[in-house]
């Protein structure tokens, strides 16, 4: 069972507010409703092309040839995969042979190790820079949580097969910066000069690009994609998810963008696993990304609303977090805000470091305890009402140490439900 698992069904349980898993709590947009009804009564219901229906292609081609400032062919260098986490799978058996390594960036989305040992590849973790932040106050994520150069330098090895790279990042909130992707790019060459002919006939050593809150920036120019900066443009695959980014994470579509040779590998993962995705949702995603990126009369479009309704409500779990004395790591992007829960560690009972936690069965070693987030956010649900996740599920064993003093709040929900959390939180300061 995952984190997100686990900790959804602990707050149905105890009818907590879930700020844990990271799904919006609201209606999906009724324009993308709208294409969903249209597509299914247009009679788009039976398979269609493999590596993704043709509109769907060509919409991902026609967003990431804006993005990019190139041009992205839609038959040969996008494909359509089962959400993000069918990116992740699907790229992860495409790319690796046995032995080959993968390096993780710590913290790290939950589901790439699984998928990288699923192809029987080996994790190589790096830590991210501890937190820049004064512990104990509230500050903007800035420069903590950046690429360590010299630690990434250092986990590169003549097996290095892929690097994954997570931007705009779960669980921090921050946005790659140019030292972050100059450090890189400076592994992958790195990765080049060591590579024998075996690994360089592969293709050598490229980069997974998990980019699935790309239109969730709060400042949208600080965005920087992975497959634009200088030495890795042509060796990035960009994973997105219209789950994020249209408000639909039950629709599991997702896409894979990038050289022709890497997409084809993926696309012939994914006719062996799920031959096509859900044909009616593709082209409906396809019809909803079009209409996202086109300007209305304010001259915002879809994407630039949902970012600002997305930095209220960031300003409103901030005030929550700080006014109850959880000061928060202020994000730049996405769905999350991290936060101290030092303050409150004296609430936290031994009843709740007792029971094990089903996520970190096979993940942690056997017999290990209960971390203090683990304990913190079961208080939190049982006691509060509130719940968060546990970010220690993004860190190895060796390393969740650092992790034990935070709690991960979601940012994607209605503001009835972030005020509704507030209100529980600071009576409970
Ligand atoms: N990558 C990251 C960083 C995520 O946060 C998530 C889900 N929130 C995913 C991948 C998975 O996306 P999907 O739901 O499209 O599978
Ligand atoms: N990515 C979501 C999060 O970080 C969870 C997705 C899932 O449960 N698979 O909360």
């Amino acid at each position: 069972m995952t984190v997100f698992q686990e900790f959804t069904e602990m707050a149905n349980r105890f009818s907590a507010v879930n700020l844990g898993q990271g799904f919006p709590d609201w209606p999906a947009p009724d324009f993308v409703v709208e294409a969903a009804a249209a597509a299914l009564r247009d009679g788009h219901n039976q398979y269609c092309r493999a590596a993704g229906h043709p509109l769907l292609c060509e919409a991902v081609a026609a967003q990431y040839s804006d993005r990019w400032g190139r041009e992205v062919d839609p038959t040969s260098q996008v494909v359509v995969t089962e959400g993000a986490t069918g990116g992740v799978f699907t790229s992860m058996q495409a790319l690796l042979q046995p032995g080959d390594e993968v390096v993780l960036m710590e913290p790290t989305y939950d589901c790439y190790a699984p998928a990288v040992e699923m192809a029987r590849g080996t994790v190589r973790r790096v830590s991210l820079h501890l937190p820049g932040w004064e512990r104990g106050s509230s500050s903007p994520v800035g420069t903590a949580f950046g690429v360590d150069a010299d630690a990434l330098a250092a986990a590169i090895s003549p097996n290095t097969r892929a690097i994954v790279v997570n931007t705009p990042h779960n669980p921090t909130g921050r946005v790659m910066g140019k030292a972050d992707l100059d450090a890189v790019a400076a592994a992958l060459r790195k990765a080049d000069a060591l590579a024998g002919p075996e690994m360089a006939s592969r293709g050598g050593c490229v980069i997974v690009a998990d980019e699935v809150y790309d239109e969730l920036c709060f400042d949208q120019e600080n965005f920087r994609p992975v497959a634009s900066h200088p030495g890795l443009e042509d060796r990035t695959l960009t994973l997105g998810s219209a789950g994020k980014s249209l408000s639909v994470t039950g629709w599991k579509v997702g896409w894979a963008v990038g050289p022709a040779p890497m997409v084809a590998a993926v696309a012939a993962v994914n006719q062996w696993t799920q031959f096509c995705v859900a044909t009616p949702l593709q082209v409906a995603v396809a019809n909803a990304l079009g209409a996202a990126r086109a300007r209305g009369a304010d001259s915002l479009t879809f994407f630039d609303q949902q970012r600002k309704a997305a930095l209220a409500r960031r300003e409103l779990l901030v005030s929550a977090l700080n006014d109850s004395g959880l000061p928060a790591i202020v994000p730049e992007a996405g769905f999350f805000v991290l936060a101290d829960t030092a303050a409150w560690r004296g609430q936290v009972g031994r009843k709740h470091y007792e029971a094990a936690s089903p996520s970190r069965a096979g993940c942690k070693p056997a017999g290990s305890p209960v971390p203090d987030d683990v304990a913190f956010c079961r208080f939190l649900t049982e006691e509060v009402g509130v719940t968060a996740i546990p970010p220690t599920a993004f860190y190895s064993p060796a390393t969740e140490h650092l992790a034990a003093p935070l709690a991960r709040f979601a940012l994607c929900k209605q503001e009835s439900s972030i005020s509704e959390a507030g209100k529980r939180l600071r009576r409970a300061a």
